[in-house]
């Protein structure tokens, strides 16, 4: 990996008790294409009611396969949307009820890597253009040495700043998206699968810089994955989702090694690194209708365990032990 100069220290953090972000009990739903013209359109919950806490120095995985609605959540919590129910507060302001102005103020704590570093980065602008985006908010007279700054903290060179995106490998183009991520010094960056489109080889060192930049920098990761190895590398806690719901939450460690949800342990069983030599086992897929009946567990219909009561009555997500939460009736 490439030498890296730390960024000046960050600000001191004014709000270290309020958490960085607060969810409660939040639901998105959206509308399908209608089936036939006389039916009335369907609407899935892609977030069916989610509460978390984010604190400083505490990142938070979600973890989920996909269509669980983890990028529905991250576009909540960058309020890119807007929750049909439910509310978030960021630094303990309350999204919602901010005006179109203190939001983009507010902007600055929050910003966000996407999966694909090809798509996410405009391929007509130089790199410094790129990263410095975040600062035209700002109007930032000194934009050109925090762009060097941004850039050598990621591993980059200043001269960088001078190329095109197509001048860089995946990788490169990855460190470059937190890079601008990095510029306005956010509380929270917001990664949703960002290593899933990179080689496994280019995995571990993006994974790797960003460790180092939440000791260095004091930056938060709401961290997103299908993969939970990934995950387990980088977040203090974790939060599983199946369809739409968080089934399982606590501290990373000690989720994977004794997790308590039966859809965590298939998780688990799938990824191959995690038991050398084991291959990755497929979970099957949720079957269309699973849905249908309602009232019971949504995981039942795939649940090894699932007995008449589930299929009959939804398992609340409670505490079972000290910071760990899971919805299951045989926990
Ligand atoms: P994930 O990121 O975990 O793969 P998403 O949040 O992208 O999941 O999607 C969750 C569910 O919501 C999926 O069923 C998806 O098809 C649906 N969905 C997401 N965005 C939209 C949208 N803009 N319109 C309609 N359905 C959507
Ligand atoms: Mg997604």
């Amino acid at each position: 990996m490439t030498e890296r100069a730390p960024l000046s220290p960050p600000p001191p953090a004014a709000h270290d008790e309020v958490p960085l972000v607060e969810a409660e009990g939040l639901v998105k739903r959206y509308r399908l294409p209608r089936s036939a013209p006389w039916r009335p359109a369907p609407a899935i919950e892609a977030v069916a009611g989610v509460s978390f806490r984010i604190r400083r120095g505490r990142s938070l995985g979600i973890v989920g396969e996909s269509g669980c609605g983890k990028s529905t959540l991250a576009r909540l919590v960058m309020a890119l949307e807007r929750p049909d129910e439910g509310r978030i507060a960021l630094l303990g302001a309350d999204l919602a009820a901010l005006s179109p102005r203190e939001l983009r103020a507010h902007r600055r704590h929050l910003q966000m890597v996407f999966q694909d570093p090809y798509g996410s980065l405009d391929p007509r602008h130089k790199v410094g253009r790129i990263v410095a985006e975040p600062l035209r908010l700002e109007g930032a007279a000194d934009r050109r040495a925090r762009v060097a700054e941004a850039l050598e903290a990621v591993g980059l060179k200043p001269a960088d700043a001078a190329k095109y995106p197509h001048e860089f490998s995946g990788g490169q183009r990855q460190r470059i998206a937190i890079a601008r991520a990095l510029i306005t010094r956010p509380a929270l960056i917001v990664a949703d699968e960002p290593v899933s489109a990179l080689d496994v080889s280019v995995q571990a060192q993006v994974l790797n810089l960003m460790r180092a930049l939440e000791a260095e920098q004091g930056v938060t990761y709401l961290f997103i994955s299908h993969d939970l190895a990934v995950v387990q590398y980088v977040t203090a806690e974790v939060a599983v989702m199946y369809r739409g719901r968080i089934v399982e939450s606590g501290p990373t460690a000690e989720v994977f090694a004794a997790p308590l949800h039966p859809y965590t342990s298939a998780l688990k069983d799938a990824v191959p690194g995690l038991v050398p030599g084991r291959r990755r086992r497929r979970t099957p897929a949720p079957p269309a209708d699973a849905d249908a009946g309602g009232g019971g567990c949504p995981f039942a219909p795939r649940c090894p365990r699932a007995e008449a009561r589930c299929r009959a009555e939804a398992p609340a997500l409670r505490g079972v032990a000290p910071g760990r939460e899971a919805a299951c009736h045989f926990v």
